[in-house]
């Protein structure tokens, strides 16, 4: 409904079309006070819009209204120790689609090598939010010249908490096993424009998603964000550029804003701080790297022309300890029995995709919303008939009657790749000559890629 529009029907009302004077119109009619505005009661008054999203909106808006502030909260995390988050991120964390992210664990199927990788994206999420602000409020403070505004910080800091929000169950098993599996079997498993699904590409859908259905708009405005370019913003720092190749939503002189969250000129990014420092205290892997004095020695300067973040030439051996975490982390990733649970899993998923809709969901972020880790239960536990063969995979994973590893080999290239199929197809004929209780050999072709 236009601001203009003269008297307000509440039939078929879409709250998102008010401006700021229906809003107004409405707490008036009402006799909203700020002193009743409490969540349970605001909600109870708002009733007659039946759409939860409606309803959020237009709280978000009386409280807009009465510019209504939260107070910061204080969570502590077991790297960071005690993090001081900003309310409009705690509303973030207060949704379905980040709650979501307490239900994927960040190594996948590493927990079922490494009792102790029980941790999930949730953590690292808030992790990562923290350390992106951390990182800007130092450059902040030694180089004032920067610019960097608190609107600057509170963008970084919520891309950050959402960067991971499009991760399916199991991480990163999902988008590089799953899905490219079930492609191969005629499964619609492009992401938005026929485009290959990435998480990343579907961090920036539930963004969306979860901006629109918690009405999280006026908010984000009270809090003093500029929209829709700062969402936009947001999703850049994300995802990378939204067309052709160019950021938009930033300036030149701010450039160097888009190497804090995914840095796509160095892949040196305060989300790998913040998952080296958490996977190896959880798969008890020691860690040399300090990002914190990473931090103190990183200056923004011009280097052919644009700005980026730059380290002084004495922390090359921090960096070298970066990599060399990196690649702790990627062996304990790849250890041969995490390859061979990870396997299990997948297959067991991709038998189970006909009942359970799972590549359904991947373009659909309500039911997206509902797809967690929790399905490893759901077809453990099931006792329909279709899910029978998917449930044996997971009750020999449980039981540790695990695939066996029959061999590996290093491979350089794509053509070392078809060298393998051959080496796969000659050795199965040798295994199923000898007999015995072989029942298929699976391959596959692990990547250093972690994000
Ligand atoms: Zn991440």
């Amino acid at each position: 409904m236009a601001s203009n529009s003269g008297q307000m029907s509440e039939k078929n009302l879409t709250t998102k079309d008010w401006g700021k004077e229906e809003v107004a119109k409405f707490i008036k009619e009402h006799d909203i006070k700020e002193t009743n505005l409490k969540m349970s009661d605001c909600l109870n008054r708002l009733k007659k819009f039946e759409k939860r999203c409606e309803r959020l909106w237009l709280h978000n808006s009386i409280k807009a209204h009465f510019k209504i502030k939260d107070e910061p909260k204080v969570f502590n995390d077991p790297i960071h120790g005690t993090m001081e988050i900003h309310p409009l991120l705690v509303k973030i964390i207060d949704t379905p689609q980040f709650q979501r992210l307490r239900h994927i664990k960040q190594l996948g199927g590493t927990y079922y090598v490494f009792p102790g990788a029980s941790h999930n994206r949730f953590e690292h999420s808030i992790g990562v939010s923290h350390l992106a602000g951390e990182f800007l409020k130092t450059l902040k403070s030694k180089q004032p010249g920067l610019n960097i505004t608190e609107r600057d910080i509170l963008c970084v800091q919520i891309a950050g908490l959402c960067h991971d929000l499009g991760h399916g169950p199991f991480s990163h098993l999902f988008d590089d096993m799953l899905i490219p599996k079930l492609k191969e079997q005629g499964k619609p498993v492009d992401g938005p424009g026929g485009k290959k699904w990435t998480h990343e590409q579907a961090s920036l859908s539930m963004f969306d998603h979860m901006v629109d259905v918690n009405g999280l708009e006026p908010l984000m405005e009270l809090y003093g964000l500029k929209l829709p370019g700062d969402c936009e913003f947001i999703k850049e720092m994300i995802g990378g550029p939204l067309n052709d190749g160019q950021y938009e939503y930033r300036p030149n002189n701010k450039a160097f804003l888009y190497e804090i969250v995914a840095n796509k000129t160095n892949g040196i990014d305060v989300d790998k701080f913040d998952y080296f420092a958490r996977d190896c205290y959880h798969l008890g892997i020691k860690a040399n790297f300090d990002h914190r004095r990473l931090f103190m020695f990183s200056r923004v300067m011009k280097v052919d022309g644009n700005l980026h973040i730059c380290f002084r030439d004495k922390e090359v051996n921090n960096l070298y300890d970066m990599f060399h975490t990196r690649i702790c982390i990627h062996r304990a990733c790849k250890h041969k029995v995490t390859m061979s649970i990870q396997m299990m899993i997948r297959d067991a998923l991709l038998k189970a995709d006909g009942e359970l809709h799972l590549s359904g969901a991947i373009n659909d972020q309500e039911a997206y919303t509902k797809l967690t880790d929790h399905v490893f239960e759901k077809i453990l536990h099931s006792t329909s008939v279709p899910l029978e063969e998917a449930r044996k995979i997971l009750e020999r994973l449980v039981c540790r009657d695990l695939y066996k590893l029959v061999g590996e080999a290093k491979l350089k290239d794509q053509p070392g790749l078809k060298l393998a199929q051959e080496m796969i197809d000659s050795l199965k004929e040798k295994l199923e000559k000898l007999g015995g209780d072989i029942e298929d050999i699976v391959s596959f072709y692990p990547l250093l890629r972690f994000s």
